[in-house]
């Protein structure tokens, strides 16, 4: 089976890890975690990096930091992987979804321009005016590692001010009009679970150029720790800190960032050029304001024209051995969040219902992606 995105562990990973073992310095504390931090920081450019649990406790921190509170609104792309939302749930806040645009299929500024222009001012921000809930953040996610155009959404926010969360968990190493992503917004997250650009197993980072947010996020990570002697604590906090293992891991998988980004780049080239000539399939597109790392190759299959659906093509070429995945269900539809408002959603529907992620791991071989290539190409003919 030729496997959709694999990680690649050939660096120092066991060498960073056994010293970990060897000098006892396992947990969360340790050289590797302010190392980690302090590499990601200076990759990015963010002033502050704070190494956390995952992705997933990244964007709960971020909003807590902002201030989401129970009962608030909070901004999401509807097409997204639902940590992006359950990070919403996790503050008892409520998820708004905002629709995909169809070029780029990021998060729509028109929907978030719309949304904020038809709010009422309320005591603490803008309420939104369907739900009557206060909109506490934006969370523009950067999708596939590809960035969200965040300047209208950026001047939208600023004018209302409500806060921005960029969830850039799939896109470490992308830029927006040559800045990293995640640290446009107030604050930015970053995952290293094992299908991520580069992994620690599981792991995230916050950024921010905003010492107050990093502190608080520090602390909230914490247990709310209010001494260093003392079992002593300020408010309720979470057990959401990076261990050492796995910062040494991220660590030696950052040495390799720019080496894997060039392969992704390399590997959508290949496929760019090999379906241009395919009628029917659209591979995802890069906007001129975007530096995209392809972290997860995806292409829109076009029945009408291609001759299989996107879940066709993708059963065709299980029977081949190569694995590809379907986009998330668009969660203004999931069950998870029953009577969620949202703005639109047929384009994140559209997409959810044609688009196919194609194997894309930094260690894919020439003579593989040929192989999916022919697969495809042939598809029809068969
Ligand atoms: C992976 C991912 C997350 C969550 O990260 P975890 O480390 O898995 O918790 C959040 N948002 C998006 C868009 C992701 O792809």
């Amino acid at each position: 089976m030729i496997p959709l995105c694999e990680p690649l562990l050939n660096g120092h990973e066991w060498t960073y890890i056994k010293e970990c073992l060897d000098t006892n310095w396992i947990s969360s504390a340790g050289k590797y975690v302010d190392r980690f931090e302090q590499e990601v920081a200076a990759r990015t450019g963010a002033a502050q990096a704070v190494a956390v649990s995952s992705g997933t406790a990244a964007l709960h921190l971020a909003l807590l930091a902002v201030g989401v509170q129970p009962g608030d609104a909070v901004l999401v792309s509807s097409l997204t992987f639902i940590a992006s939302a359950n990070a919403v749930a996790h503050c008892g806040a409520f998820p708004l979804f905002v629709d995909a645009e169809p070029e780029y299929w990021q998060m729509d500024p028109a929907g978030v321009q719309d949304i904020l222009r038809h709010s009422v001012p309320g005591a603490a921000g803008p309420v939104d005016r369907r739900t009557g809930r206060r909109i506490a953040a934006i969370v523009p996610v950067h999708l596939l590692g590809h960035p969200v155009d965040l300047n209208p959404i950026l001047a939208i926010a600023r004018d209302y001010h409500v806060p921005v969360v960029e969830d850039a968990c799939e896109a470490l190493g992308a830029k927006y009009r040559g800045r990293a992503a995640g640290t446009f917004g107030d604050l930015g997250c970053l995952s290293f679970n094992g299908n991520k650009l580069i992994t620690t197993g599981g792991g995230g980072m916050v950024l921010t150029n905003n010492a107050e947010y990093a502190q608080r996020v520090r602390h909230i990570s914490t247990q709310a720790r209010a001494s260093t002697t003392e079992y002593i604590h300020d408010a309720v906090g979470y057990n959401y800190r990076m261990t050492n293992i796995a910062a040494a891991m991220g660590c030696a998988q950052l040495e390799q960032l720019d080496r894997y980004i060039q392969t992704k780049c390399r590997i959508a080239e290949r496929y760019n050029n090999a379906f241009a000539a395919q009628p029917g399939i659209e591979p995802m597109r890069e906007a001129d304001w975007a530096d995209s790392t392809w972290w997860m190759y995806t292409i829109r299959v076009l029945p009408e024209t291609f001759g299989l659906s996107a879940r066709e093509l993708s059963a065709h070429l299980r029977e081949q051995g190569i694995a590809t995945r379907c986009l998330w269900e668009p969660l203004h539809r999931s069950r998870a969040f029953p009577n969620c408002s949202a703005w639109r959603g047929e384009t994140a529907e559209r997409l959810f219902n044609q688009c196919l992620s194609l194997p894309c791991s930094v260690s894919l071989s020439e003579a593989n992606q040929s192989r999916v290539i022919q697969t495809i190409t042939a598809g029809e003919k068969e």
